[in-house]
């Protein structure tokens, strides 16, 4: 017998690798990664386990990958809705940005994030913001794993005056935080049409000598794919390909108004597509042609954006709207079933940062990043395929135990690292500063 740090017995667990469920196992957990996922028989006769957990109702899953936030603007969660894509940010969000946006402000939001991403069932996420340390500070602190981006546009905020300072600011931050293990990072110029050609090829250099993803917008609207042509000659996505920034390290988040080229080239380049159904149906942006990029081989992950254009960070949320989303967009019911919304929200997720060897599905080897969702629930009932149940049926609010790397974060709808009631404390304050 084998003595192991933890042991979890599941009703079913979901690996996402292999596709499918597997009644009547167990996940055994040592050293923070997973060991092996065996028959509840086959666990009695080899383990010993310091910690021990039944949940015979539920449904173990991946942590959940939020590919693409900005998650110190919760902090403007509701603030300003209704409104195009522009307007909302030159006249509400960045006005408050240049006026409040500083450390403790990302350091909170970040926290009050990561607080609401757990709970969700969310156990990395992928962000693109100023004062990538406070984000550190917090993420480090709740328990979440993150890839932090090194931002950049070409006009100064509070944070940095010109491209160079954004980029020596965050590369100090990263070598600050380079043996963190749940800690990783990203070049994150915000967009095409923020961030001119002299900044995109710093980006392309750095990304190249430091093998960092680079994580941008992407044709986000028709108005930015229309400018990119007039100003630059082609798509944007063509412009960053000119520029050298396309590549199996390329996240383009969005992706909204790609035309069949611009597909062809993420096919053949290997580029990752982050999706966000909701932030693009809330700002009226249009429906990414997910399905179109799956068939050239493109991987889909998917992203909650901020809360303020969402305006919530609920991964299980944004696996349902995926899948309804691309059956409008494409007429076809049989356009990405259950199993593929879920292995987006995962093992896509995973993929798109560069992090598939880490986590993504419950197989040996990888961090024992493991969410339970409890299914037992009248709401819930029956439940003939727990895949199709867990996009479908199940929320966020079903979500109960929560572990990263092997530690419980979240133990009964419970955050175990931090004071909920100081966070709460915090938000309200903003909240009055803010309105
Ligand atoms: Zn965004």
């Amino acid at each position: 017998m084998q003595t192991i740090d933890l042991r979890i017995d599941a009703g079913w667990i979901v690996p996402v690798e292999p596709h499918g469920t597997l009644p009547g196992h167990a996940i055994i957990v040592d050293g923070g990664r997973i060991l092996a996922v065996v028959p509840t028989r086959a666990a009695d006769l080899a383990y010993v386990a310091r910690t021990r957990v039944a949940l015979p109702g539920h449904a173990l899953v991946p942590g959940l990958v939020n590919a693409h936030t900005h998650a110190a603007m919760t902090l403007f969660r509701g603030i300003a809705d209704d409104i195009p894509l522009q307007a909302w940010l030159d006249d509400h969000i960045w006005p408050r940005e240049a006026q409040f946006m500083g450390p403790e402000f990302v350091y909170d939001g970040t926290r009050l994030a990561a607080a609401e991403m757990l709970k969700g069932g969310v156990t990395c996420f992928n962000d693109m913001y100023f004062y990538p340390d406070a984000a550190a500070r917090a993420s480090l602190e709740v328990g979440i794993r993150a890839m932090l981006g090194i931002v950049l546009l070409d006009f100064p905020t509070p944070y940095a005056s010109d491209a160079d300072a954004y980029l020596q600011s965050g590369l100090a931050v990263r070598d600050a935080h380079k043996h963190a293990p749940t800690l990783c990072f990203a070049l994150a110029p915000h967009a095409p049409y923020t961030v001119g050609n002299a900044a995109w090829e710093k980006v392309v250099m750095y990304a190249r000598q430091l093998d960092l993803p680079i994580h941008t917008h992407l044709a986000e609207t028709a108005f930015e794919v229309a400018q990119s042509r007039e100003q630059h000659g082609g798509t944007p996505l063509a412009r960053l390909h000119a520029l050298g920034a396309t590549g199996p390290g390329f996240i383009g988040v969005h992706a909204v108004h790609l035309d069949a080229a611009d597909m062809d080239l993420l096919a053949r380049h290997g580029g990752h597509v982050v999706h966000c159904p909701i932030s693009n149906m809330k700002l009226g942006s249009g429906i990414a042609p997910v399905a179109a990029l799956q068939a050239r081989g493109v991987n889909v992950a998917l992203g909650t954006d901020g809360a303020a254009s969402n305006n919530r960070l609920d991964i299980l949320g944004e696996m349902r709207m995926a899948s309804l989303l691309a059956k409008v967009g494409s007429g076809d019911p049989a356009v990405l079933p259950a199993q593929q919304a879920l292995e987006m929200a995962t093992l896509g997720g995973a993929r798109a940062l560069g992090l598939e060897r880490i986590v993504g599905s419950l197989v040996p080897g990888k961090a024992a990043d493991i969410v339970a969702v409890d299914l037992s629930a009248g709401e819930l009932l029956p439940c003939y395929d727990p895949v199709s149940h867990l996009v479908h049926v199940a929320g966020r609010e079903h979500v109960t135990d929560v572990w990263v790397g092997g530690e419980r974060v979240v133990a009964d709808r419970v955050l175990t690292r931090i004071d909920a009631a100081a966070l709460t404390a915090r938000a309200h304050s903003w909240q009055e500063r803010l309105k």
